[in-house]
This record gives structure tokens, C-alpha cells and sequence, in this order.
């Protein structure tokens, strides 16, 4: 094994409990998508339920089941399909769906129809009307929300359905302040007021992810949706710096492979961008793209930590392999840890920040190799 993810879920156990403590008004939805944004899908939502977490949230509807087949009897959502989504299965296991579209709500339908008096009443489908408000991204369109509504109600009158929910999702959240925020909460109230004045009788109206849930209370309404802060990666400012209490959970390291002394003037990796201004040591880390290591952090923008030392990455990213300069005087030997994520070393903030990305892509990059591991 050359590379080692390991996930503190005590972190991410308390990140929810700092979490529950912003949103004391509302309940608090893990999301739970894409793996835990690397962060292993079973063992998050346990850690996310521990700290308090009522509902848990995913994208895709198959990591919805996943997380019925593994225990989890909670109030669970799932978003992210088209009229071809699993809905026999999802209706089955009793998980809340998202409907943001009459194509969707007809393939929901078709399920229950299908399922028979096991899906009626109380035991109907609780849906989530998804209004976009202004992402631009998945959703009903407000002016086709009457419409939405009405063949809504119409089902549920049949006992086919029950609307439990609306919400939306924030295009600018990580910029506090930003005027879209505003124009979004008050489109979203819109259309609440529209489903109030056709008698729909909401449980949950749902708005914030990470970003709001720490920076506008107000936006809370009954239910938030964190998903990277509960990672413990803030996505905003604590302006007490802070971090707002939430500690990285994800920590990746591996040792180093080969440690060499090289004259000055040796090229290094492919194309020889980097080249030893001096006799040096190289370190080999055996850990590249494939692993997720981005290419573009080669070129001294990524940077690792040895015997607590911080050294940019010489040269190229290779598929599976990088070279840090480690300096005429090192000590390190093959075999020490290289930390390219933790607390000893880079945060996946600082390696997006390298690379001109978002730390969610870092940590869903890098939270791959976790299968791998499990070969
Ligand atoms: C991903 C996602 C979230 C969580 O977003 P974070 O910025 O990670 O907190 C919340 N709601 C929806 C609809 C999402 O897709």
C-alpha cells in the first residue's frame, strides 16, 4: 500500500455537532454525496447521525439506497435523476425524493402505481418541490411552478403523494453579502407563499448549504444542508477566525519511495521543467494523477510536508509518481511519511488554492483512492 486516506469520523462527528449549534432553529441534513465528498458514504452519514444530523442528503439516488441497505432508517433525500430514475426502489425503501419537473413526478407516479397500496396514504412518497430560484441548475423554473403544484396536489388529493417539502439551492453562498443571495431568498418565498395559498401544508422548507447555514441565520428556515463544512471545511470566513470550530477530517500520506543524492544541473521528471540549481537530495513520493494528485500541481504549486518541513513538488506530476527536492543537508530516509493533507502538512485548501480550485474537488479527488485502498 503506497498511499494512506484516513478519515478522523470523530471530526466529522463533531463538525455536525458545531453544525447543529449554528442552526439551533432548524434541523440539519448531512450531505452526503459523491462518497461524502470522498470522505466514505456509510461511515460519514454514521458520524454526521452521531453528531446530530436528522436527515442525511445525496445527489444520486443509488448512494440513497446505500444507505438503507446499510442500516440507516432516517429521513434520507435524493435529487439528482431524470424520469429513467430507480423510483420503484427509492419509493420502496421510503426515501424522500426531490420533484422539480412533471416528467419526474410522472415516472414517481408510475412507481406508485406500481407498488399499489404498499406507497398510498401514509405510506405515499414525500416529495421535495425543488423551485430554482435563480442557480440555473436543477429545479422547476417559477412560472411553470403552478403547473408543478397543481398535478402535485391533484396526486396527493388521491393519496398517491405527500409534499412535504420545498427548497432550493444558492448560486453565490460562499460570497457573503453577494445580491443574488437575496434575490434568491426572496424568490424562494414566492414560491412558498404560492404553495400556502394552494393549501399545501409544507414539514420542511429548505435553502442553505454550508455557506448560509454559517453566515445567514436568517436563511435557516427549518432545515439546512451542509455538505463541505461538515468535512470541516468551511467554505466562507470565520471572521474570529476561527474556522468556526470545524476541524479537517481528511488526512492523506504516504512514504517516500527512493531518496537519492543528484548533481546540480539534473533534470527533473519529464521535460526536465525543473532542474537542481545545486548537489541535492530527491525524494520519490509514489503518488501521482491516478491517484489524485493533480497534474497541475506540478511546477512548486503543490507542496508536501516530511519530518514536518514543507517541499513544492520539482517538476512534472507523473501518473503515479512526483519528486520534491529535499535539499543537500536532508536526513530523510525511504520510508519516512510524506504528508500531502493533514494537519501536519498541507490543508486540501491550500492544494486548491495551488491549483485555482475548490477544496471539494480536492478532497473528492484524493478521497478515490480510499476504494482503492479497499482492493
Ligand atoms: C452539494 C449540495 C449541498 C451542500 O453544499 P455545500 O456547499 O457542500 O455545503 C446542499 N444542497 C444541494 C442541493 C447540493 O447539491
Amino acid at each position: 500500500m503506497t498511499a494512506h486516506v484516513s478519515v478522523d469520523y470523530g471530526a466529522i462527528e463533531d463538525n455536525m455537532r458545531v453544525l447543529c449549534a449554528h442552526a439551533p432553529t432548524a434541523e440539519v441534513m448531512a450531505v452526503v454525496k459523491a462518497d461524502a465528498y470522498g470522505h466514505g458514504l456509510v461511515e460519514a452519514a454514521r458520524a454526521a447521525r452521531a453528531g446530530g444530523a436528522a436527515w442525511l442528503g445525496t445527489a444520486q439516488p443509488s448512494e440513497a439506497l446505500s444507505l438503507r441497505a446499510h442500516g440507516d432508517t432516517g429521513r434520507v433525500l435524493t435529487w439528482l435523476y431524470g424520469p429513467d430514475g430507480p423510483f420503484d426502489a427509492l419509493v420502496a425503501a421510503g426515501i424522500d425524493l426531490s420533484v422539480g419537473s412533471l416528467p419526474v413526478l410522472e415516472a414517481i407516479l408510475g412507481a406508485v402505481g406500481r407498488a399499489g397500496a404498499r406507497a398510498r396514504g401514509e405510506h405515499a412518497p414525500r416529495l421535495h418541490v425543488f423551485v430554482d430560484t435563480g442557480l440555473g441548475r436543477e429545479g422547476c423554473p417559477p412560472a411553470l411552478l403552478p403547473d408543478l403544484l397543481d398535478r402535485l396536489i391533484a396526486a396527493r388529493d388521491e393519496g398517491l403523494v405527500r409534499v412535504v417539502g420545498m427548497w432550493s439551492h444558492l448560486a453565490w453562498a460562499d460570497q457573503p453579502g453577494h445580491p443574488t443571495i437575496d434575490l434568491q431568498a426572496a424568490a424562494f418565498r414566492e414560491a412558498l407563499a404560492l404553495a400556502d395559498t394552494k393549501g399545501i401544508d409544507l414539514e420542511v422548507r429548505h435553502l442553505a448549504n454550508s455557506a448560509c447555514t454559517l453566515t445567514r441565520p436568517d436563511l435557516h428556515f427549518d432545515l439546512v444542508r451542509p455538505g463541505i463544512a461538515m468535512y470541516g471545511l468551511p467554505p466562507v470566513q470565520d471572521p474570529d477566525g476561527r474556522r468556526f470550530g470545524l476541524r479537517p477530517a481528511m488526512r492523506v500520506a504516504t512514504r517516500l519511495a527512493l531518496v537519492k543524492p543528484v548533481p546540480a544541473g539534473h533534470g527533473v521528471s519529464y521535460g526536465h521543467e525543473y532542474v537542481t540549481e545545486r548537489d541535492t537530495v530527491l525524494g520519490l513520493v509514489p503518488l501521482g494523477y491516478a491517484d489524485g494528485v493533480f497534474r497541475a500541481a506540478g511546477g512548486g504549486r503543490g507542496r508536501v510536508a516530511i519530518g514536518g518541513r514543507e517541499f513544492p513538488i520539482a517538476g512534472r506530476v507523473c501518473m503515479d509518481q512526483f519528486v520534491v527536492d529535499l535539499g543537500p543537508d536532508a536526513t530523510a530516509q525511504a520510508g519516512d511519511e510524506v504528508t500531502l493533507i493533514g494537519a501536519d502538512g498541507p490543508s486540501a485548501t491550500d492544494w486548491a488554492e495551488a491549483i485555482g480550485t475548490i477544496d471539494y474537488e480536492i478532497v473528492c479527488r484524493f478521497g478515490g483512492l480510499r476504494e482503492k485502498e479497499a482492493l
